[in-house]
């Protein structure tokens, strides 16, 4: 007997970033954001009427699609909300892409749940390589004989950006196709291509609260796009769960939205203490590429990224290692706050003078 589809006997999940509840631990692996969501965020908290909650949300989120509408400059009609950016990627699968159409292009060095998502909606993968270097390759996916594609920008694990030209080259020369630019990192650097849904149909941004928002407990992202691609997603939005933005999570990502300052000031600190700890990275024997994300990803000129990955975890401090062929030798390492890193420094200079030392 087996009560189980083909699909879930098949698939292979997507994994999150580990959250072991042994010790306590300085948690630098699954790219949060180490400063508090903006002051506005725990008085809506405070003096939220319980009440409320015993009636559904509005299913179309109206009040916040208005604020991110007006964010952007665009109108409600180009924004579509969901409960994590997860979700919202997770929906342009079967949104976009045929069970037999010619597929969806992604780089082979990217966010891993792409792959998990094209597997679960039967969709075919088209996985193109990274360069050498781990550069994007923006020729071959102006090419890439696909039904549309995904480009993680800035790119997870790498940290590395796309140039825009390079972007408009694509979306320009394959205007039948969809293009999702998964920005869930984008405010860290300044890469987005927000600006220019207005200018192409075929675009579609991706982008999240869980990051420079300091809000990734409350879930929630959105997209924005042509209307036509907003329609379509809520049409499967529609075939699924009406109501995927509860009533705190619309009320906080609003509150989140109002404090620009606040906002700003965040995510200049975590510029700041990514460049600094890049340098102090290198001078204990990192390669560490340019990153325009809130993560580092980083190689050790002598020690292995999974002997570094384990000695740091029994000294209290969790990265990310991705046990995947062309990253196994490095660690993808969030940036947390000063302290935190100063702690993930220490402890890497204890492993690697202990190295020595044996
Ligand atoms: N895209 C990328 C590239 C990510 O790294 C993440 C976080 N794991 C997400 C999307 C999803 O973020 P969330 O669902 O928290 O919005």
């Amino acid at each position: 007997m087996n009560y189980l589809s083909k699909i879930c006997r098949s698939i292979q999940p997507y994994m999150a970033g580990e959250q072991p509840q042994d010790k306590k631990y300085v948690k630098l692996n699954t790219n949060e954001n180490p400063y508090p969501p903006c002051p506005g965020v725990e008085e809506f908290l405070k003096s939220y009427d319980a009440d409320k909650l015993k009636l559904y949300p509005d299913p179309n989120n109206t009040a916040l699609v208005a604020k991110i509408a007006k964010k952007h400059g665009l109108k409600p009609a180009n924004v579509f909300v969901g409960n994590g950016s997860d979700e919202v990627l997770a929906m342009c699968f079967p949104t976009f892409f045929d069970k037999d159409g010619d597929g969806v292009a992604y780089s082979d060095v990217t966010y891993s749940f792409y792959k998990v998502w094209a597997k679960m909606f039967e969709i075919e993968s088209v996985v193109i390589p990274l360069m050498d270097d781990f550069r994007f390759d923006a020729s071959a996916f102006k090419q890439a004989k696909c039904q549309g594609m995904i480009i993680c920008n800035p790119n997870a694990p790498t940290g590395l950006i796309v140039n825009r030209l390079d972007l408009m080259a694509i979306i320009e020369a394959n205007p039948e196709k969809v293009i999702i630019i998964d920005e869930a990192y984008a405010d860290f650097c300044n890469c987005s291509m927000a600006n220019y849904v207005s200018k192409y149909p075929n675009l579609l941004i991706v982008r999240t609260f869980s990051k420079s928002y300091s809000l990734a407990g409350v879930r929630c992202g959105y997209a924005i796009g042509n209307e036509v691609l907003i329609n379509g997603l809520k049409t499967i939005k529609d075939s699924i769960n009406s109501y995927t933005v509860n009533r705190l999570t619309e009320g906080i990502a609003i509150k989140a939205l109002e404090n620009n300052k606040y906002f700003t000031a965040q995510v200049d600190k975590i510029i700041a203490t990514r460049d600094l700890y890049a340098d102090k990275l290198r001078e204990l024997g990192f390669d560490v590429l340019p990153s325009n994300s809130n993560f580092l990803f980083a190689t050790h000129n002598e020690i292995a990224a999974s002997e570094l990955y384990y000695q740091l975890k029994k000294l209290g401090v969790l990265v990310r290692h991705f046990n995947q062929s062309r990253i196994d030798n490095y660690l993808r390492i969030t940036v947390g706050s000063d302290d935190e890193m100063e702690a993930l420094i220490k402890a890497l200079k204890k492993i690697i003078d202990d190295a020595k030392a044996n």
